[in-house]
């Protein structure tokens, strides 16, 4: 297969909902990052694959497809009043905020249309989707999260009316509004790798938040712990690619978040380099017709290198940021083998994704190790005790 493009779905209206003077990380600032990053390869000769769109305008109505009608209309009533006004201590919205809103809405569709041609397309827009869910906050998060609606949700129900659908979100952060949104629904898959919601907003996507009615079983949350590296982000893609393979999606939609990127931000802790992003931007677009990827969150760095190295991966080129593999803490590995351990747990309990026979062996072999090795450790302490490792 030759190089993919990847249309780059951008408007400057995105940078009108703003704070003055940035007071806040969710700033205008984030979009200068992510285009400096598009444009970083743009400068290698990819221009071509990386074809600049604007974005349309579409009406907030649209959101009423994901969102509670009169969420809809009351939020459209607050941004046509032009004022600056806080919805919750992370979340604002300003005069430009209508603007930025309109081009959200537009892009989404935008994003739609060339995905049923077949075309993949990534959306560089403010403000994020993921954590706005059907009334606003979503399940037990206490904010919206600087998110007021959500396009990530918007493309996957339009583009699930005509397909079969996936979500998967590599932002750091639980898409909370986007299983808020699908929680019921049984046709839309929606697999969610963020760093452990025991330490991090916002606090929800737990291996065993997986869906509830026909949507149970739908719905897998990779939890990855604080100080983890590529390794475990590595071993979480395979997971991602098996169930992928499972699913046969015919499209794609990322929540496409680079706040995983180590340095990206002093909010997290996670210690992921460009590998981890090439490669499952490369994964993905080898399993759909058609991706479409959506900016999250990513505040530094990610912005610049993590999302350039994810770009490369959909277009299907060699990752021209190369970074030596980051690695994760002994600690950090554990808790996340326990953590998968009851993700695969969750999954074969519902049985709507079929893992290959490997995995699940590999649980039920670690978990005799575990036991070999704490029956060891029993022995040697007993051992120890009995003699008296001072008078040795
Ligand atoms: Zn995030």
């Amino acid at each position: 297969m030759g190089p993919l493009k990847v249309a780059i779905l951008y408007h400057d209206d995105f940078k009108l909902h703003r704070l003055d003077p940035i007071s806040h990380p969710e700033s205008p600032r984030r979009v200068d990052l992510a285009l400096e990053g598009v444009n970083s390869l743009a400068s290698q000769g990819f221009e071509r694959l990386l074809p600049m769109v604007k974005a349309p305008k579409s009406p907030l109505e649209s959101f009423k497809l994901v969102h509670d009608k009169q969420y809809v209309d009351s939020m459209e009533g607050l941004l046509r009043s032009g004022r600056v006004s806080w919805l919750d201590p992370d979340t604002y919205v300003s005069p430009g905020t209508l603007e930025a809103l309109l081009r959200l809405s537009g892009a989404s569709h935008k994003a739609v249309s060339l995905a049923l041609k077949g075309v993949s397309s990534f959306i560089v827009g403010r403000p994020p989707s993921h954590h706005a869910g059907f009334k606003g906050k979503a399940l037990k998060a206490p904010t919206r999260g600087s998110c007021i609606f959500n396009a990530t949700a918007l493309i996957a129900e339009v583009l699930s009316r005509h397909g079969r659908v996936a979500v998967v979100d590599i932002d750091v952060h639980h898409g909370n509004g986007t299983q808020d949104i699908f929680y019921s629904r049984g046709d839309l898959l929606h697999i969610d790798i963020h760093q452990d919601p025991s330490s991090l907003y916002p606090y929800t996507g737990f291996p065993d938040d997986a869906g509830e009615g026909e949507g149970a079983g739908t719905k897998v949350n990779i939890v990855t712990p604080p100080a983890s590296g590529d390794d475990v982000y590595l071993d979480a893609l395979k997971l991602v690619d098996h169930i992928l393979s499972f699913w046969k999606p015919e499209y794609i939609v990322v929540s496409a978040g680079f706040d995983a990127y180590r340095g990206d931000n002093d909010m997290t802790v996670t210690n992921v380099g460009t590998r981890f992003f090439h490669l499952i931007g490369r994964m993905l677009s080898s399993k759909a017709r058609s991706v479409v990827s959506v900016l999250e969150g990513g505040y530094g760095e990610g912005l610049r290198k993590a999302l350039p190295a994810y770009l490369l991966g959909l277009m299907g080129k060699k990752n021209e940021l190369w970074e030596p593999k980051t690695r994760s803490s002994r600690g950090a590995w554990r808790l996340y083998r326990a953590y998968k351990k009851l993700t695969i747990y969750t999954i074969v309990e519902h049985g709507r994704i079929m893992l290959p026979e490997e995995l699940e062996s590999e649980i039920k072999r670690e978990e005799r190790v575990f036991r070999l090795k704490e029956a060891g450790a029993k022995g040697r302490k007993r051992k120890r005790l009995k003699k008296g490792w001072w008078r040795r």
